[in-house]
């Protein structure tokens, strides 16, 4: 079949283009042939652009000022045959240099691992039926399916349009979508004008279409412009752009330091060699070499915390503001509800019945005013009928379990029907549909066109919200007869039905003539039928999730197409608004939104929780209005139409299940199980990285603090180093990995969804955090430098006092990691064994720092010396007392806040 490539298909007749490609516009392609196909075209994808080789990362992780100034010093010293020196520095760099190429491929391996849950569907006709398959499965010939929502998954010549717009500015720039059609064109015209082809890539806005592939993978127009696809995801964010804009200030700062005190080293009249050690120790010390690391690494646990929590993220940034979202705004059905529907209450004629029933199982008994009924009234018969008609859904049995293969709304309608014994090959032959406009949230109702065989003519049932079924309702059937419509009698009964919660359908019909559905024939003379009314439960883990994110601070607010009542009921049940609210005032619906000015938007906002009758257009308008009064807005949305109001939400989330390709373009979370209690969880999870970073960061820094002005004390007063260059490297590389990388598995603090979401425009240092790293950083000064002189005095050798000044710095980060632990509450009060690694880290730090100071071969690399165990008990108090004085910090602040 080599030959189909690169013929003009726009200008073909459908019969030639499905003989050329061996297809059938019936059934579409059989397996053999599939198979056939995929091994001549291969798979349809675009290659990505070669990511960096492993040797090329590995390579760059050199690229780095603490490295440089490593490896000079490592060359200096081995100039000046100081072989182990030289031998440990080179060490250290090698050992830096795995551990943030591990570091980065692992963080990079979690959040590619995302890209693959996040396959486009497409659905495709194939040996006779409908079916799901992924796009990349698509081969040339497959009969593909369009509906609004879908992204076009290869190049297709339609086949059948049925107002179907695309949107195509990724091929041609032009933002508006385009009207298609299945004309035939000239050969020569360019692809802004081949009305008859869908192009891979571009999104359908509206309507549905099928179409036949022509080409697939790099042979699409797409393919021709894009050879390769970008795959590299960035792993930066805002806080990971402003942590390295700081380490770069400080890189500067202590570089210039450094220098200035060799200078100062010089002018003592020390040796150049020693004064330039001393320089290279104060630059290793004090730069946070593991800052960045740390937090890429903190950032792509919690990335991959979230997806099993089906929350997938996709924009790595929104990691972090999920931590400080304010204002959750989600939809209600199916994801504060279950979206499993079941008709409970019916209307017709005057009448209102009830039925029973369990889930989708077809089997149930209607009720008229208590008294089960045996033979059902004409006029509710209809109502059923129209219900089944008007409806794209069906009931699926597989073993003993009923399931919906379509919408929910619409599937509790059929089942209702089969409740009635009405049998389905009957009315499909008895009422063959003619034509369908398929439900759409704009326009809120749905009709088909079905020709009533034995009485041959041809009607049209409609089903939708109230309010427009009535507004082109004239008449509606009262006992058998068909009598101008009193439309207050049914919004009574409406009103009823919806102030349980239920979710009302009317349904109506028009006697047409002509086979197609104009809309000309869709603006009056119609007559109502009755109502459906259906239960959607809430989930119950959702309610729960709500009653947490409030405590959290956190404001919920649904917004529903569904009507202000059965919304207002639902929001109720979920005690998204306090039981005893009263409906006038609570709720806003769409009509209400579009007179209210901006000003008087951004009032309400503040404390309206239920928008319903929403168009999807306005929710753009709500994330404005609560954005323009400082809040962190998350929400959600499915259609094409809420594309642009996720894009303007701090947190766009898209529903995995029921969302649209557009809508999951458009988010920066995808929510896999379209669940409200997944957004709570990631939230939590958000809150958690933060803390976590926060945690990491005020472990850390007063390490570098301490170390950079023991050496800048001793340099300027031109006096032994109590630690020499090697033996920080030491320190930092032990204590990095053993004690501080533990951190960022800390669990979630107890009352981490009890305080207040995080201000992103506070610092994230507070004065009372920065105060806490000054007081430990002196404190790991003065006590080092405290002993080692003591130790002096009492006739140890250097190397001796230095062993002390190592091991009084370790251990003082030992003991106060556990007092980073929590930030706020006392360590006494903290529970610190919740942590397992941290606790495996801690062991592991005491004992690599018994053979740092106990054996032979540490002694001769770090010129270490054993210690008696008079000194070893002095280091440990010492130690410990960093708990006291951070605990002191703690408790003068919290008298100075409460006076
Ligand atoms: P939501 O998903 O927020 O509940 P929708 O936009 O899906 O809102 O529905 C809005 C209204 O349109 C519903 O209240 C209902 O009256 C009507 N409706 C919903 N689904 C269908 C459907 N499949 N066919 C006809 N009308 C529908
Ligand atoms: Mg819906």
């Amino acid at each position: 079949m080599q030959h189909i490539m690169g013929k003009s298909w726009h200008s073909l007749e459908v019969d030639k283009i499905v003989e050329l490609l061996e297809s059938d516009l019936n059934d579409g392609l059989g397996p053999l042939s599939i198979k056939h196909r995929e091994e001549q075209f291969g798979k349809n994808q675009l290659k990505a652009k070669k990511r960096d080789s492993k040797l090329k990362k590995f390579f760059m992780q050199f690229h780095n000022a603490l490295i440089y100034i490593l490896l000079s010093a490592s060359l200096i010293t081995a100039l000046l045959h100081e072989w182990i020196d030289s031998g440990v520095i080179f060490g250290v760099v090698i050992v830096n240099v795995i551990i943030g190429y591990v570091q980065e491929v692992k963080a990079e391996e979690a959040i590619n691992s995302l890209k693959e849950m996040m396959n486009t569907p497409a659905v495709v006709l194939r040996d006779g039926v409908k079916i799901a398959v992924s796009s990349v499965d698509i081969v040339p010939g497959d009969i593909v399916l369009l509906e609004s929502g879908s992204k076009v998954p290869a190049d297709l010549r339609l086949i059948e349009c049925n107002d179907l717009k695309v949107d195509e500015s990724m091929l041609t720039g032009e933002s508006m979508s385009v009207m298609k059609n299945i004309s035939l064109h000239n050969q020569d015209i360019t692809i802004n004008d081949r009305k008859n082809m869908a192009y891979s890539g571009t999104y359908v806005t509206y309507g549905r279409a099928k179409g036949i592939v022509v080409a697939t993978s790099s042979h699409t127009e797409l393919g021709k412009i894009a050879h390769l696809i970008e795959e590299t995801t960035s792993m930066q964010t805002p806080l990971t752009k402003k942590i390295s804009a700081f380490s770069k200030v400080l890189l500067y700062i202590i570089l210039a330091l450094a220098t200035f005190t060799f200078f100062v080293g010089m002018w003592h009249g020390n040796s150049a060699v020693e004064t330039f050690m001393a320089s290279v120790a104060l630059a290793v010390g004090a730069i946070p070499e593991g800052l960045p690391a740390a937090v890429t690494i903190t950032l792509a646990i919690g990335v991959s915390r979230m997806a099993t929590k089906n929350a997938i993220i996709r924009k790595l940034p929104a990691v972090e503001t999920l931590g400080s979202v304010t204002t959750i705004c989600s939809d209600k059905t199916g994801t504060l509800t279950q979206n499993k529907m079941s008709v409970t209450n019916l209307y017709a004629s005057g009448v209102s019945y009830s039925v029973t029933g369990n889930g989708y199982e077809p089997r149930g008994e209607f009720f008229k005013d208590n008294k089960k009924i045996d033979s059902l009234d004409d006029s509710l018969k209809e109502v059923l009928r129209a219900g089944y008609l008007c409806n794209e859904s069906y009931l699926v049995k597989k073993d003993t379990e009923y399931s919906i293969h379509g919408d929910p709304t619409e599937g509790s309608l059929v089942v209702c029907a089969l409740k009635a014994g009405f049998e389905e090959h009957l009315l499909n032959t008895k009422f063959p549909r003619v034509d369908i406009l398929p439900f759409e949230s704009d326009r809120q109702y749905m009709v088909t066109l079905n020709r009533d065989v034995e009485n041959s003519e041809n009607i049209l049932y409609l089903k939708g919200s109230i309010e427009k079924t009535l507004q082109i309702c004239d008449f509606e059937v009262k006992d058998s007869e068909i009598v101008e419509i009193n439309k207050e009698l049914i919004l009574k009964r409406v009103d009823e039905y919806a102030s349980k919660g239920l979710r009302v359908l009317a349904i109506a019909k028009k006697v047409v003539s002509g086979d197609k559905i104009d809309n000309r024939l869709l603006d009056n003379k119609f007559i109502f039928l009755g109502l459906q009314a259906m239960m959607d439960p809430p989930r119950q883990e959702a309610i729960d999730a709500v009653k947490e994110s409030i405590g959290a601070g956190i404001k919920i607010i649904m917004i529903t197409g569904d009507h202000a009542l059965t919304a207002f009921s639902i929001a109720k049940m979920m005690s998204i608004i306090p039981k005893e609210t009263p409906f006038e005032g609570s709720v806003i619906t769409g009509k209400e939104l579009f007179n209210l000015t901006d000003t008087e938007l951004i009032e309400k906002v503040a404390y309206v929780r239920v928008f319903a009758r929403v168009e999807p257009e306005q929710k753009l308008r709500i994330v404005d209005a609560l954005q323009e009064r400082g809040e962190i807005v998350a929400m959600t949305g499915d259609g094409v139409n809420d594309a642009p109001a996720l894009k303007q939400a701090d947190i766009g989330i898209a529903m995995g299940m029921g969302g649209t390709e557009v809508a999951k373009e458009a988010a920066d979370m995808i929510l896999s199980d379209d669940n409200f209690s997944s957004i709570a969880h990631a939230v939590k999870e958000g809150r958690n990285v933060f803390d976590n970073l926060v945690k990491f960061i005020t472990w850390t820094l007063p390490t570098n603090l301490g170390e950079g002005l023991v050496i800048l004390f001793a340099i300027m007063l031109g006096i032994t180093l109590p630690i020499l260059p090697v033996q920080i490297l030491w320190i930092n590389m032990s204590t990095a990995i053993l004690l501080g990388l533990m951190l960022v598995f800390e669990p979630k603090e107890a009352n981490i969804m009890q305080r207040k979401p995080r201000d992103p425009k506070k610092p994230i240092l507070t004065k009372s955090i920065i105060i806490q790293m000054l007081v430990v950083g002196f404190y790991m000064l003065i006590a080092s430098y405290f002993m080692f002189n003591i130790a002096l005095k009492n006739g140890h050798s250097v190397e001796y006092a230095r062993t002390i000044a190592v091991n009084i710095f370790v251990f003082v980060e030992l003991f106060y990691l556990f007092s980073c632990k929590e930030l706020e509450r006392s360590v006494f009060k903290t529970n610190i064994f919740n942590n397992k690694l941290l606790l495996l880290g801690v062991a592991m730090m005491i004992f690599v720092q018994i053979l740092y100071t106990h054996t032979n071969f540490m002694n001769i690399t770090f010129k270490s010396e054993a210690l008696d165990i008079l000194t070893w008990s002095q280091i440990i108090i010492i130690s410990v007392g960093v708990l006291f004085v951070v605990e002191i910090k703690r408790t003068i602040e919290a008298k100075l806040l409460n006076a």
